[in-house]
């Protein structure tokens, strides 16, 4: 038996990277899962590679229209939408001083808005089945302030806010909420960062990145029906960073 059993899950951002590894260990575990991403090819080479179980949609999470009819999509095809997993994201090396105001409605719109945008999307059908999970992908960065990533590090903030009040608002409708805040997560986000990497593993007390598929077993567990008393909280996936 599978924890995933019957279950059908979406995922932003699944083409590569977290979201990605998420979408293999959803399906290993019995689930259905749909990837959303802007990276078509990718996006289409990764779910031909989990198999049957996985398909492939264009999504852009800051379009309302897209979320609505991808939603309406999957809850005819499947009958159901239990799991929503908010993970796309972006990362820019970009101090406060110099911060457009372009560069920071750009990052909002995707990492902000395109969260609020999802859980909002996903509440309806999961409300009138008394039940779902919604994982928002927040990071070390939404726990600690981050002097060369000023609008990011606000963003992450803000998920985890959101979160926090959309777990109010949908407990008694039997839908939990929860965050994760990943350390260094060895994907291609991370390139920017640190291109050789030694510099972030030398910081972190477990001494090594973590592989995309750590964060996506904690997601899992999320996910799954053994987190059912866990909701509005946040699950750090860092290697003892923050800690
Ligand atoms: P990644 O860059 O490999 O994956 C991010 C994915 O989001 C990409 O496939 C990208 O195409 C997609 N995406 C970007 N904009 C989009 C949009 N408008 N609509 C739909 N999809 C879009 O990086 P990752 O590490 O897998 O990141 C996943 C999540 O984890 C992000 O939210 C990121 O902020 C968060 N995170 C990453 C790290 C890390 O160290 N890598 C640490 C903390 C948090």
């Amino acid at each position: 038996m599978g924890r995933l059993d019957d279950k059908v899950a979406l995922i932003t951002g699944g083409a590569r990277g977290q979201g990605a590894a998420e979408a293999e260990l959803f399906v290993a575990d019995g689930a259905t899962v749909v990837i959303a991403d802007v990276l078509d090819d990718e996006g289409r080479a990764t779910a031909d590679r989990i198999g049957d179980a996985c398909r492939y949609e264009h999504l852009d999470v800051t379009d309302e229209a897209g979320w609505g009819a991808l939603v309406a999509d999957i809850v005819e095809a499947h009958g159901r939408l239990d799991v929503l997993v908010n993970n796309a994201g972006i990362f820019r090396v970009q101090p406060l001083g110099e911060t457009s105001l372009d560069d920071w409605n750009r990052m909002l719109a995707i990492n902000q808005t395109g969260v609020f945008l999802g859980m909002r999307a996903v509440a309806p059908p999961m409300t009138a089945a008394r039940s779902g999970s919604i994982i928002n992908i927040s990071s070390v960065a939404g726990l600690n302030g981050v002097g060369m990533a000023f609008t990011y590090s606000a963003t992450k903030w803000a998920v985890r806010g959101m979160t926090k009040s959309a777990a109010q608002d949908l407990s008694r409708s039997g839908v939990r909420v929860n965050s994760v805040h990943p350390g260094y997560i060895d994907t291609d986000m991370l390139r920017e960062l640190d291109p050789d990497r030694g510099n972030l593993e030398r910081g972190v007390p477990l001494g090594r990145l973590a592989t995309a598929a750590e964060v996506g077993e904690v997601v899992l567990f999320l996910a799954s029906d053994e987190s059912g008393y866990c909701t509005g909280h946040e699950f750090v996936v860092d290697g003892g960073l923050t800690a």
